[in-house]
């Protein structure tokens, strides 16, 4: 058998830049990342998730005045 074809797995911790730090396998011992499950937008509602209802209340504004020009 070969050596050296297969990636050295060993249990990594990722840390995020928003301090929380879970395990995972990697051939890396550390991973930084920007986002995690705890902190990402999508989960916690808070950040982007304010960008993209600026954006809804934009598209709302165009309804609303296509409504306007309906009736
Ligand atoms: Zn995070």
């Amino acid at each position: 058998m070969k050596t050296g074809i297969h990636p050295n797995y060993k249990t990594a911790t990722v840390k995020c830049s928003c301090g929380n730090t879970f395990e995972t396998t990697s051939t890396k011992e550390e991973i930084r990342i920007e986002t995690c499950s705890e902190c990402h937008p999508f989960y916690t509602g808070r950040q982007k998730f304010a960008e993209a209802g600026g954006r809804i209340d934009r598209f709302n504004k165009k309804y609303g005045l296509k409504q306007e020009l309906k009736n």
